[in-house]
């Protein structure tokens, strides 16, 4: 393989091929479609690659088909993670020399909100592979406004099941992760209805809502989250394998995350680099990384770290 791993194991035992807790319920799930090719592909077991570009940017594949989250790959300099904070006089950029040195193709992009750090480079992305875009009404409006291919957009709200050839999506709604003395998070608003102006700076892009996803493939049920917050109502008792869990937010947020789901087996770190430093050197841990890796710990799972562009294969 070309690509390595560095794994912390912290608790719990190593995630094996043949523990598929998930596969029951997803056929359970899939009803009807469990007839047709892509339906019962989904709940057999086979490798699925997770490849990290960093923030929450990742690339899942199994065999041909490829799912992408929140491609953010072009990397401005912000100042997020500085004592000042992000400038909000930003302006967003789009490199597609950066993105095609790492996107080749994609089957689904799963946007989770609408951050300059989550969205600002889907529209090339999009247009590049073809993929399906979803999202909720402000994010599908901020990305037609930033010139995405308006024909594979596909909005969500939470509650949907949308199965695809080779996995299938669904989505909850989540909330933002806030913090600070007025339990505050960047950037708040909404764009519903007329398609909003050209967002030029990053206080163009507003949060617009959260989504979370799970996506099954290969058999193995994934939730993403690309913040620490989630939503307690949407995600009771929710039986997944593997989590994307971004540290930060409000104190105990994680142990409440990993309290609501049913045990998880693997946490993968995810948005836990200073995005202001480069994505083809090591990340660097703006400072959240540990809290997580106890607060998975605690939980009895497997904390798994990948760095920037390197993968890990369960
Ligand atoms: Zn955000």
């Amino acid at each position: 393989m070309s690509v390595s791993r560095r794994r912390v194991l912290l608790g719990g035992t190593a995630a094996t091929a043949a523990a598929v807790a998930g596969a029951a319920g997803v056929r359970a799930a899939g009803g009807a479609d469990a007839a047709t090719g892509a339906a019962a592909r989904v709940g057999v077991r086979e490798p699925v690659e997770f490849t990290w570009w960093g923030n929450h940017a990742w690339q899942i594949r199994c065999g041909k088909y490829v799912v992408l989250t929140d491609p953010w790959l072009t990397r401005f300099h912000t100042g997020t993670y500085s004592a000042a904070g992000a400038d909000p006089g930003t302006r967003i950029v789009s490199s597609p020399a950066i993105i095609d040195r790492y996107v080749t193709t994609a089957d689904a992009i799963l946007v989770h909100h609408g951050h300059y750090d989550h969205l600002p480079d889907v529209p090339y992305v999009a247009r590049k592979t073809s993929a399906t875009v979803l999202g909720n009404e402000t994010h599908l409006n901020l990305l037609r406004a930033l010139r995405a291919p308006s024909d594979q957009l596909s909005q969500v709200s939470g509650g949907e099941y949308l199965p695809f050839e080779g996995f299938t999506v669904e989505v909850f709604r989540s909330v933002h992760s806030c913090g600070g003395k007025r339990h505050q998070f960047a950037f708040p608003g909404t764009r519903p209805g007329a398609v909003p102006a050209r967002p030029r700076t990053i206080a163009d892009l507003v949060e617009g809502g959260t989504l979370a996803y799970v996506l099954t493939i290969g058999g193995l049920r994934i939730l993403s989250l690309s913040t620490a917050g989630f939503d307690p109502g949407a995600l009771r008792d929710l039986q997944v394998d593997v989590v994307l869990a971004a540290p930060g937010g409000e104190p105990g947020v994680t142990d409440r995350l990993l309290a609501t789901l049913k045990p998880v087996k693997t946490v993968i770190a995810t948005h836990w680099d200073d995005f202001d430093q480069p994505l083809d050197k090591p990340a660097v841990d703006w400072g959240g990384l540990s809290k997580l890796r106890t607060s998975v710990a605690a939980a009895g799972a497997e904390f798994v770290v990948v760095d920037h562009l390197q993968s890990t294969t369960l």
